[in-house]
């Protein structure tokens, strides 16, 4: 068998303390999931209902990326969050037994076209080209779950050119991790491959052209770059 044109390259990322790459199948993220956050968007934390989007995998960039300033908005929006990288899967999985999935963990940023999410909102549209753009998701190197874990005390946060803009510990996400992930694979089949974004804190703000971001999983992952 053979493809009538090349057949697309496989978005992957760097693994910490290897040469392997981690390939990349989906990208899920879950909204709302710090409720200081939902607040100063205006919406309510719904605990019983978690809400997902997707982004496309080869939105994602690496470390050191420098990101073009998206078409069509004015109002690009940082949100950082922590990434779990899934080493395997599969259909209503229960909390307990989910976080044996997490293979690796990572920084990245959820960047969103806000003024176009708000039209989606208002409209009753799909968020895609709020938050399914090119280069829409930065990510950084992955850290095996091998090597650590992080806890509730983990410190999740991001710099715009040497300022703090968001800063929380991962104790603050309404949904844990295990419980996003077998929510998740109650609408999902999960795979090998897959990775969830799990939510940002409050502090969502405007990125420009020319800015410098650092963003943190601190002692564990580190994302920097530059919108361009
Ligand atoms: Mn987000």
């Amino acid at each position: 068998m053979t493809y009538a044109l090349l057949p697309p390259a496989i978005p992957s990322l760097p693994i910490v303390g290897s040469d392997q790459r981690f390939a990349i199948r989906r990208v899920f993220c879950i909204g709302r999931n710090y409720a200081e956050h939902a607040r100063e968007m205006g919406a309510t934390v719904d605990r019983s209902a978690p809400m997902f989007f997707c982004k496309p995998a080869d939105a994602v960039v690496g470390d050191g990326a420098e990101v073009p300033y998206p078409s069509a908005t004015h109002d690009l929006h940082h949100e950082v969050e922590m990434v779990v990288a899934l080493g395997g899967g599969g259909r209503d999985i229960v909390p307990e037994q989910a976080l044996s999935l997490a293979w690796g963990y990572g920084v990245g940023l959820d960047l969103t076209r806000r003024d176009l999410q708000a039209q989606a909102k208002a409209k009753g549209h799909p968020w895609d080209v709020a938050k399914a753009f090119d280069h829409s998701a930065p990510v950084s190197a992955l850290l095996p779950a091998q090597v650590a874990v992080p806890g509730a005390d983990t410190v999740l946060q991001l710099h715009v050119n040497g300022g703090l803009r968001q800063q929380t510990t991962l104790g603050q996400m309404v949904h844990d991790v295990p419980h996003i992930i077998a929510a998740l694979s109650g609408l999902f089949e999960l795979k090998a491959g897959d990775l969830i974004f799990t939510g940002t804190p409050a502090g969502v703000a405007a990125l420009e052209r020319g800015d410098r971001f650092l963003a943190e999983l601190v002692g564990m992952a580190r994302l920097e770059g530059r919108i361009v």
